[in-house]
């Protein structure tokens, strides 16, 4: 067994043997292949390049002296000078008694002589020299973490940064590991155990930089740093190196999370990859299925700018950067098409951003639940707004406002909306609610009651985006609501698409069968128009008659309306 393992530790050392004689080359190889990962060189020069490109590789160097292009002693020299490839021992091949002087002189660990001793004693002083190097303290104490013997960070840093220099900034990936919830470790098994935990940690992650190449270190009191020599199947590595932490460990409830910088050429500064395999890891700090995530730039600047909007949002409201625009629905079942109502629809004139549209912000906000306050506020502009226009032009518009799900878990809703309808001195039903139909599915429950509270309460329901949800006929029969809004993807391509056109017909059927009105959301041509009025839709609003506009230049709408008919709205 404990051969077994000393072989499977063993293949991941990687040797280099360098001579210039084949079947010398090749006899040492055998002896030696069943326990290392054994590269070959034919000259100086070549074993000089590889060293160079595979230093952190590389256990050992097995060198014949005398080759051509570039001898043993100069290539001895070289690694002499470098204080990088000095740590890689080297074992030279020689057949000269003078020769073992001058080379021990330029720093070999020892000599193997030709021709080649039994294949034991060969394999005993490979072993020796790789073990000798691998334990001796190279660097000094200080830059060593006393618990587990890793880097500690600023060594690590300086460290990486040196080499990524000499390699040419070759790619390496970044890995931060922390341990879930170390400080209840500690504190419920104490800090003996934990340092126990620390430590096998530690050798674990020694190993792995053992088999890969690269540097490790502890950067906190539970957190480490791994950098490695990129490579693509990083993922199953990671896999395999996790099952090892947990068996090593064997305790079910300590758990690590890794985040991941996997070099993909984008960042080449050593501090900044760690920075984003930073922010992976503590992306992993609520979930408790997964173990590690991925750095992924496009989502991290995505949800950079959603913070930033989020922290943006109070002095938004507090400054008036949201303004409401109206985009008016038609009622077109007469001989011309009559202005009906309108929808309020939020937009933020962000002082850095610009225009920003809804698409961007009511997500984030919904997801974090401050949808409430910028609801809230909207709909306290559109009451106002009714008002205004009641007082401006001696009639009402019915105004839409979007309630998101979210507010329908707020047990004072209907108070809330009551208050502004009638702060503004308007009947209930002249501010109309459009909820998703997907917030139907989601809570099926609970927005029924909300919604026949409303109702009861004298609010008209309209259920937005209809068809996107997943309603159920059955479902759909026993909900409260007074108008179907059809999603404009419905709409899309009824001119082209007959199969389109006839859902669209169903679904108008549908609401025949509910017994309530649809209205066509993004009509944007006369041909969409035209064909809706046929199959018997009344109400639309698209592009095709307006986008979403200011308050005052809705007021043209107004204004045109009235002149067509004054009386409409008293
Ligand atoms: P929605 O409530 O379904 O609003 C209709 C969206 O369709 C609006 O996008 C409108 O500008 C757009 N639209 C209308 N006619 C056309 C057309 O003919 N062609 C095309 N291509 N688009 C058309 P907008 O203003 O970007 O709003 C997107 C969504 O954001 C809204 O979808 C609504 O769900 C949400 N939203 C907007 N304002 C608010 C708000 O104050 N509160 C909440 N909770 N959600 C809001
Ligand atoms: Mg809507
Ligand atoms: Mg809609």
């Amino acid at each position: 067994m404990q051969e077994l393992l000393e072989r499977k530790k063993g293949l991941h050392r990687k040797v280099l043997i360098v001579d210039d004689e084949f079947i010398e080359r090749e006899m040492l190889g055998a002896m030696l292949c069943d326990l290392y990962e054994i590269v070959y060189a034919e000259n100086g020069a070549q074993a000089r390049d590889m060293i160079r490109r595979d230093r952190l590789m590389l256990s050992l160097v097995i060198l014949d002296l005398h080759m051509p292009v570039l001898d043993g002693y100069s290539l001895l020299e070289i690694m002499r000078s470098d204080g990088d490839l000095r740590r890689i021992p080297v074992i030279v091949l020689t057949s000269e008694k003078e020769a073992e002087a001058r080379s021990l002189q330029l720093g070999a660990a020892d000599f193997i002589s030709k021709p080649y001793e039994a294949p034991d004693v060969v394999r005993a002083r490979v072993r020796h020299s790789i073990e000798l190097a691998e334990d001796s303290v190279i660097i000094h104490e200080t830059e060593r973490d006393s618990l587990t013997g890793l880097f500690n960070k600023e060594f690590f840093f300086e460290y990486g940064k040196r080499i990524d220099e000499q390699n040419g900034y070759m790619a390496m990936d970044a890995i931060v590991l922390d341990i879930n919830r170390f400080r209840v470790v500690n504190e419920l098994y104490g800090r003996k155990y934990g340092d126990t935990v620390l430590k096998k940690i530690g050798s674990s992650i020694h190993e792995l930089v053992q088999q890969t190449g690269g540097l490790a270190c502890r950067s906190g009191s539970n957190s480490f740093g791994i950098y490695i020599p990129h490579s693509s199947d990083l993922k199953d590595r990671l896999e395999e190196f996790r099952a090892e932490i947990d068996q090593t460990l064997d305790d079910k409830s300590i758990s690590v999370r890794m985040g991941i910088y996997c070099d993909d050429g984008s960042i080449s500064d050593m501090e900044r990859r760690f920075d984003c395999a930073r922010l992976a890891c503590h992306k992993l700090r609520s979930s408790y299925s997964t173990c590690y995530d991925f750095y992924n730039a496009e989502l991290h600047s995505r949800e950079m700018h959603s913070e930033r909007l989020i922290t943006d949002m109070d002095k938004a409201l507090e400054e008036k950067q949201f303004k409401v625009f109206y985009q008016p629905k038609y009622n077109i079942s007469g001989d011309r098409p009559v202005l009906a109502s309108a929808e309020a629809l939020v937009r933020w004139f962000h002082p850095e951003f610009g225009m920003v549209s809804p698409g961007e912000f009511i997500s984030v906000f919904e997801n974090n639940g401050l949808i409430h306050k910028l609801d809230r506020y909207v709909w306290n502009e559109a009451a106002s707004q009714i008002r205004l226009w009641k007082e401006k032009f001696g009639m009402t518009v019915p105004v839409s406002v979007n309630v998101s799900r979210v507010d329908i878990f707020d047990p004072l809703l209907g108070d809330k909306l009551c208050g502004i309808t009638e702060q503004n001195g308007l009947e209930h039903e002249k501010l109309l609610l459009e909820i998703t139909e997907s917030a139907y599915t989601d809570n099926s429950q609970q927005i029924a009651d909300t919604v026949s509270l409303l109702r009861d309460r004298g609010f008209k329901i309209e259920m937005d985006d209809f068809g996107c949800g997943y309603s159920s006929l059955n479902m759909l029969t026993s909900l409260p609501i007074d108008a179907l809004k059809l999603d404009m993807k419905f709409i899309k391509n009824i001119a082209s698409s007959r199969k389109d056109l006839r859902l669209v017909e169903i679904m108008l059927d549908i609401a025949k069968l509910l017994e309530v009105p649809v209205i066509a959301e993004g009509v944007e041509t006369k041909e969409q128009l035209e064909l809706l009025k046929n199959i018997g839709c009344d109400i639309i609003q698209g592009y095709y008659f307006s986008k979403p506009v200011p308050a005052d230049e809705f007021e043209e709408l107004i204004r045109a309306e009235l002149k067509e008919d004054t009386h409409a709205y008293c």
